[in-house]
C-alpha cells in the first residue's frame, strides 16, 4: 500500500470507529454478564442515539439504559419483550425538577423532535423516564402512560 493508501485507510477506520463509539456508550449494564448487541439492536441505537443525546442535554438528565440483551434484561427483571432488547428503548433520570423534566420531554416529542416514539412511559414511582420507538423506519401515533407501580400503567395526565 502506498503511503496515501495508508493514510486514507487510517482516516477511514478512524471515522468507522467514531461512528460506532455510541455503541459502547449504550450497552453498559452492571450485571456481571456480557450485554452483547444483535445486529439490529446495534443499527437502531445508532440511528437513534443522536434524539437521546438531544434529550439528555434538554432535560438535563442521565440515561440510566439502553440496550440490554435478553440475558440482561431478564437479569434486571424486566419484560421479555423489552424495546430494550431491541435497542428501541432509552430510560432518562433527570437531576433537577422531575415533572417539569415530563413536561419538557413530552412537548419535545409531541413536536416531533425526538425520533419515531412508540410509547413514552413515565415511571413515577422510579423517577425514570422511558421513551420507546417504532422500528425499521415506521412512524405512527405515541401512548402517553404513567407506569405509578410495577407492570401497573395508566393514561399519562398533563403535568
Ligand atoms: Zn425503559
Amino acid at each position: 500500500m502506498t503511503d496515501v493508501g495508508i493514510i486514507i485507510g487510517a482516516l477511514a477506520g478512524g471515522a468507522l470507529i467514531k461512528a460506532l463509539e455510541p455503541l459502547k456508550r449504550y450497552n453498559l449494564t452492571s450485571q456481571k454478564v456480557k450485554n452483547r448487541y444483535t445486529v439490529s439492536a446495534a443499527i437502531n441505537v445508532l440511528s437513534l442515539h443522536r434524539f437521546w443525546e438531544h434529550a439528555k442535554e434538554l432535560i438535563d438528565a442521565k440515561i440510566t439504559s439502553v440496550y440490554r440483551s435478553p440475558e440482561v434484561n431478564a437479569l434486571v427483571g424486566g419484560v421479555k419483550t423489552s424495546d430494550h432488547t431491541k435497542g428501541l428503548a432509552v430510560d432518562f433520570v433527570a437531576r433537577g425538577d422531575k415533572l417539569k423534566a415530563v413536561r419538557v420531554l413530552r412537548a419535545e416529542v409531541e413536536a416531533g423532535r425526538m425520533g419515531p416514539v412508540r410509547q413514552f412511559i413515565w415511571e413515577s414511582y422510579k423517577n425514570v423516564l422511558h421513551l420507546g420507538y417504532y422500528p425499521n423506519g415506521k412512524t405512527g401515533k405515541v401512548e402517553y402512560l404513567e407506569q405509578y407501580a410495577t407492570g401497573k400503567n395508566k393514561p399519562l395526565g398533563v403535568a
